[in-house]
C-alpha cells in the first residue's frame, strides 16, 4: 500500500520506537522523584530538552513538553485571555488549523480578527500591519505551514510585524517540522509542535517559549516543566520524539516527486491548489473533475494509493474546508479537493503511480456513472 496521508499521521519511526522501549525499560522512573532511577529519569529529560533547545537555538528552559499540538494551542489561548484585558482581541490567519480557531474562539468569541489574504494563498503581512496598528490585539496566530494545502505562510515577516506593535505570536509549526530544513525564520512567542507528525509518537508534542513568554503557564498542578505545565512528564514519548527530531534528513523531505507530479498536470483536468506557490515539499491539494473526493478515495485505495479529503480532522465532516473556503473555492468545489502528501522517502515513481491511478480512477468512475444511466457518454460514431 502507498501511503500519501503523512500529513495526518507519520507511522512512528524505528528510531523513535527504539527509543521508547529504552526510556520505557530504563527511565520508568518519576523523574520528579529523588531516587537514583528518577535521577537517571531527570537526566535523560534534559538530554532531550537540550536536543530540542539547540535545534531551536533557544534556552533550555524555553523548552516545554506538551501532550501534541492541540494540547499545547489549547494552553496558550487560555494563559493570553486569562491575563489579558475584556476589550483585547486575538489576530488570526483564515488558514489555522481548528487547533487554533476553536479555543481561540472559545476564549475571545467575537474578539477574533482574520487576517486579510493574498491572492497567492498566504496572508497578507502589508495588511497585517494595519490592523496591528490599531492596537489592542495580545495574540498573533500564524500556522508556519497549511496541513491541506502545504502552502507555506510568511511567518519571519509576521514577527518583526507582531514585535514591532508588541503582540506576541503564536506559530503552529505542526507541518513545518522535520519536512523543512531547520530555519531561523521560525521565530515566534509560543512555536507548537506535534510529535506524530514526523514520525514520533500521537500524543506528544513540544512548546517553545521565547524569552518573552517565559511567564507562560498552562496546565495547574505540580511544579514539572518548571512549574508551567503540570503532570508528571510522558519520559518514553518525550524520548521517542526526540528520536525522529534526530532521524530528520538536515536538508528536509525530498520534492522531487512533487515536482515530477506537478510536471504531469500541464493541460490536465487536474488543479492544484496554490498553483506554483512555495509550498511543503511532500504536500498538494489537488481539485479533481466532476466528482466528490470521497468517492475517489476508496477506488484510489483499492488501487494501492491512501490518499485523504481535506485534513484528516476533517474527515466525516459535512461542512467544507475553511481553507479551502478561504481560497475562494465553493462548496462544490471543495468537496472535489483530496490532499496527497508523500513522506521523506516518497519517490517520484510512487507519485507518478499515483498520478495514472487517478486517470484510471476517473474512467472507473464515468464508466460506473454511465452504467447507472447518470451521464451519457454520447459515442462520436454513432451520429
Ligand atoms: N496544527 C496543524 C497544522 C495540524 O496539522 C495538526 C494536526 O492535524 C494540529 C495542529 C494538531 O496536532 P495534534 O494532533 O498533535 O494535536
Amino acid at each position: 500500500m502507498n501511503y500519501f496521508d503523512y500529513n495526518a499521521t507519520h507511522p512512528l519511526l524505528p528510531e523513535a520506537r527504539q527509543a521508547w522501549l529504552e526510556a520505557a525499560g530504563q527511565y520508568w522512573a518519576n523523574p520528579s522523584s529523588v531516587s537514583g532511577p528518577a535521577s537517571r529519569a531527570r537526566l535523560h529529560l534534559a538530554e532531550c530538552r537540550e536536543i530540542w533547545a539547540n535545534h531551536f537555538r533557544c534556552r533550555p528552559e524555553n523548552v516545554v513538553f506538551t501532550a501534541g499540538a492541540t494540547e499545547a494551542t489549547n494552553a496558550i489561548l487560555a494563559h493570553v485571555a486569562r491575563k489579558a484585558p475584556a476589550e483585547a482581541r486575538v489576530l488570526l490567519s483564515p488558514f489555522e488549523h481548528p487547533a487554533v480557531i476553536e479555543p481561540a474562539l472559545a476564549h475571545f468569541g467575537g474578539r477574533v480578527d482574520f487576517l486579510p489574504q493574498d491572492d497567492a494563498g498566504a496572508v497578507d503581512p502589508g495588511k497585517a500591519e494595519a490592523l496591528l496598528e490599531g492596537g489592542g490585539y495580545v495574540l498573533g496566530c500564524l500556522m508556519a505551514a497549511n496541513n491541506e494545502t502545504g502552502l507555506l505562510q510568511p511567518v519571519a515577516r509576521m514577527a518583526k510585524l507582531c514585535q514591532r506593535h508588541r503582540c506576541p505570536l503564536l506559530v503552529d509549526a505542526a507541518q513545518w517540522i522535520g519536512k523543512m530544513p531547520p530555519a531561523q525564520e521560525l521565530q515566534a512567542d509560543y512555536l507548537t509542535i506535534s510529535g506524530h507528525k514526523f514520525g514520533g509518537p500521537r500524543g506528544s508534542g513540544v512548546l517553545i517559549l521565547s524569552d518573552c513568554a517565559t511567564g507562560f503557564r498552562g496546565r495547574r498542578g505540580g511544579g514539572q516543566e518548571q512549574g508551567r505545565h503540570a503532570g508528571t512528564e510522558n519520559v518514553e514519548a518525550i524520548s521517542a520524539l526526540t528520536a525522529a527530531l534526530k532521524a530528520q534528513p538536515s536538508a528536509g523531505w525530498k520534492q522531487s516527486g512533487t515536482d515530477a507530479f506537478m510536471t504531469t498536470l500541464e493541460g490536465a483536468i487536474y488543479r492544484v491548489i496554490g498553483g506554483h506557490q512555495a509550498r511543503l515539499p511532500n504536500t498538494l491539494s489537488l481539485l479533481l473533475p466532476r466528482y466528490r473526493a470521497t468517492r475517489w478515495l476508496p477506488r484510489l485505495e483499492k488501487h494501492g494509493y491512501i490518499v485523504s479529503t481535506g485534513a484528516a480532522c476533517a474527515t466525516g465532516k459535512e461542512s467544507p474546508s475553511h481553507v479551502l473556503k478561504a481560497l475562494g473555492l465553493s462548496d462544490e468545489e471543495a468537496s472535489r479537493v483530496i490532499r496527497i502528501s508523500g513522506g521523506p522517502e516518497t519517490d517520484e515513481a510512487l507519485w507518478l503511480g499515483l498520478r495514472a491511478a487517478l486517470d484510471t480512477v476517473l474512467a472507473e468512475l464515468d464508466d460506473d456513472d454511465e452504467a447507472r444511466g447518470l451521464v451519457t457518454v454520447i459515442d462520436p460514431d454513432a451520429l
